[in-house]
């Protein structure tokens, strides 16, 4: 049994805790948030909260696990770890049905499981079940519980909705500029504290921060010419297919933000280099191939470096977009790499002091 003890259901903790959730401007760093709130007030040591996309499919899992370590001079202490899993296939047969249940009814369901219940709450977006709060325990909620789980969920749900809306792109729907700068910090932090991240109890590799990180600066071409014949309305619309083209291409844990007009960044993990350009040639080639209303046709050029922890971001960035920059210069529709670049001599060896921005 899974139960700290001595955990009295105190309101005043809870209200402050959800004073503190209101504070954070990350809708990533929020949803940690909430696991830290409610599993500590439900006298669990592991929550989990599912996340499900657009098209209600899970996208995403993020797993709070806390531990009672004893240090070597006796002194007991807490220990918490977050986990972010993005490999679906692993989530148990008993939590997809439940939480299925929990999606047709539109309210919290619980089930027993080896003698204790496991218990799943929704989390609304609008009319809409966007996620669930899931957990375990020997007993189910009593009602206050309920009731306070319910409250806290709603504060979430709202807070987590204005969030979103300021971290994304009104024509798009993407990620926009400043969620990127938010991500970068998450992702830089993850990267320089790899064991906090890599493994499980198991020994297994399951988060998304296992992989290496690529980043791409995406610009269409000659964009311009589009607005300048057929005017902004139309080019609107193109730059919204367009989007829509690359969103499908990407894989569903690659992030995908609007940089500026025309201009995208994205950040996908991949084993090796191969796999990177691959992932960056196939969006490519899935925009040549698309048909767009008006005009004939429309491509994209690429510019994308290796995220190295030790490379502020911005470097980073700066690498990428030169990269491009090149490949427009080389005339546009092409994918380039900088470490490629820097092989073939177009570019100097990476130096820490140049950094231009756009
Ligand atoms: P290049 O191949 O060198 O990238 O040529 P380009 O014409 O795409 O590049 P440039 O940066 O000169 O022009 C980008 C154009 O994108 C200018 C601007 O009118 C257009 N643009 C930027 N944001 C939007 C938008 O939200 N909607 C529309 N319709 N056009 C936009
Ligand atoms: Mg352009
Ligand atoms: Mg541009």
């Amino acid at each position: 049994m899974r139960m700290l003890n001595n955990n009295p259901f105190r309101v005043p903790g809870l209200l402050g805790k959800l004073g503190m959730m209101t504070s954070i401007r990350d809708t990533e760093l929020l949803e940690q948030s909430l696991l830290r709130t409610l599993g500590p007030l439900l006298g669990v040591l592991d929550t989990s909260l599912y996340r499900l996309d657009d098209g209600q499919l899970l996208a995403r899992v993020i797993h709070y696990h806390r531990s009672k370590v004893v240090e070597a001079d006796g002194v007991a202490r807490l220990v918490e770890r977050i986990e972010e899993v993005v490999q679906l296939s692993e989530v148990s047969p008993e939590v997809i049905a439940l939480t299925e249940n929990v999606r047709l009814l539109g309210k919290p369901c619980a089930r027993a499981l080896d003698g204790e219940m496991l218990m799943a709450y929704p989390l609304l977006g609008g009319d809409e079940v966007c996620g669930y709060f899931v957990f375990r325990r020997d007993r189910e909620a009593s009602p206050n519980e309920d009731a306070t789980i319910r409250g806290v969920l709603e504060v979430f749900s709202n807070y987590y909705a204005l969030l979103d809306v300021s971290q994304r792109d009104r024509l798009t729907g993407l990620l926009n500029r400043q969620a990127l700068e938010n991500n970068f910090e998450r992702i830089w932090t993850a990267m320089s504290r790899p064991d906090a991240y890599h493994e499980r109890a198991d020994g297994r590799r399951h988060s998304k921060h296992a992989d290496k990180f690529w980043l791409a600066v995406i610009d269409i071409d000659h964009f311009k010419r589009i607005n300048d014949s057929f005017g902004h309305m139309v080019g609107d619309e193109i730059l919204l297919l367009a989007t829509r083209v690359m969103q499908h291409t990407f894989r569903s844990s690659d992030l995908l933000y609007r940089y500026g007009g025309e201009e995208f960044v994205a950040i996908i993990s991949a084993e090796n280099e191969a796999i990177a350009r691959n992932v960056f040639e196939r969006v490519r080639l899935a925009i040549e191939a698309h048909v767009f209303p008006r005009i004939e046709a429309m491509t994209i050029s690429i510019g994308y470096a290796e995220v190295d922890p030790d490379v502020l971001p911005v470097e980073v960035l700066s690498r990428a977009d030169r990269s491009l920059y090149q490949a427009k210069q080389d005339g546009r529709n092409r994918v380039y790499d900088f470490s490629e670049l820097v092989a073939r001599g177009t570019f100097a060896s990476p130096s820490y002091g140049e950094t231009e921005l756009f």
